[in-house]
């Protein structure tokens, strides 16, 4: 069954520099390559699904700017449906700021700029993108009050629901009541559920009404909790080189695999597999496999 999602979010364009280290504050440095590259946490886990198989709509901002033309061009030619990606004369396009070390370890500064354009209205202008879609993958870097609205639609429709949390920031009970799978990184878990520890921040987000936990830790892999307990599943060994748009692979390799037809566990496997090329590849977007790709390594 092909997979078939919408996707609610970001486009950005990434400005990346390699460097030897991270900056310290008040630090200049001298960096090696730069690098304009289409990302985004939204576009990201849309070309992350699409190269997995999936039909994906994604429905976003940009503005009325050459890295605007760039990133809808860059979506449609992974074969994604942009006609609900709209441009707005008020705000520039979304960029994000990227550094990153010899480690692969990454520092980012997001201006989102047309992506906090995106109402409530712009989805239901995009109405038949949420009839014709059986999962809904969305993240934080659109305004809440849309995705919240993108929550309803979804339920409406009768969609599943896939939240990656980033960037985080405390979220509602009656908010993740309405999410069928959340994954955050283990920052972002602790940061959404207002928590210390990782174990307090998982009793409070079950508390909380979150159905299925899906946590991703790194070179450790992810934790799932779900109804049936608690699984860890071990990442894929790699050799990382850049650890940008890791959680974006894995969270549109998952949500596909979920709108196949897979358990959670399976589409797990997946998201791993997907993640663990990626990271061994530079940039976002062109980091992100083919699904031929990630069945070799399966
Ligand atoms: P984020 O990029 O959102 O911070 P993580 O760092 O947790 O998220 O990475 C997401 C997923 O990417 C992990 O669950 C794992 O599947 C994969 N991954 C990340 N780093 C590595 C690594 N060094 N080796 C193999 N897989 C990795």
């Amino acid at each position: 069954m092909q997979a078939k999602l919408v996707v609610v979010g970001s486009l950005n364009m990434d400005l990346v520099v390699n460097v030897a280290h991270l900056p310290r504050t008040g630090e200049t440095i001298l960096g090696g390559k730069f690098a304009s590259i289409p990302g985004g946490k939204g576009a990201n886990q849309a070309v992350a699904a699409a190269r997995m198989g999936a039909k994906v709509s994604m429905i976003g901002r940009v503005g009325q700017d050459g890295f605007g033309k760039e990133l809808r061009a860059g979506a449609a030619r992974d074969g994604i449906d942009t006609q609900y990606i709209t441009v707005t004369g008020q705000e520039a396009s979304g960029i994000a700021l990227i550094t990153v070390d010899q480690n692969g370890q990454n520092t980012i500064v997001v201006a989102s700029g047309a992506n906090y354009t995106l109402s409530p209205a712009d989805l239901h202008a995009a109405q038949a993108a949420f009839v014709d879609a059986d999962v809904l993958v969305t993240q934080l870097e659109s305004p809440l009050e849309t995705v919240s609205e993108a929550l309803s639609m979804a339920a409406g429709h009768g969609l599943q629901v896939v939240l990656n949390p980033a960037p985080a920031q405390p979220l509602s009970a009656e908010l993740l009541a309405r999410v069928d799978y959340l994954i955050p990184n283990e920052g972002e878990a602790m940061q959404v559920a207002g928590a210390d520890t990782l174990e307090n921040a998982i009793d409070k987000l079950l508390g909380m009404g979150v159905r299925n936990l899906i946590i991703t830790l790194g070179e450790r892999g992810v934790l799932m909790v779900t109804a049936e307990g608690r699984k860890h599943i071990p990442a894929n060994p790699v050799q990382a080189i850049d650890t940008v748009a890791a959680g974006d692979a894995f969270v549109g390799a998952f949500a596909t695999g979920l709108a196949e037809g897979l358990g959670a566990e399976a589409a797990v496997r997946l998201g791993n597999a997907a993640a663990a090329i990626s990271v061994t590849r530079r940039g976002a977007q062109p980091s992100l496999p083919m699904r031929k790709e990630v069945n070799v390594l399966l």
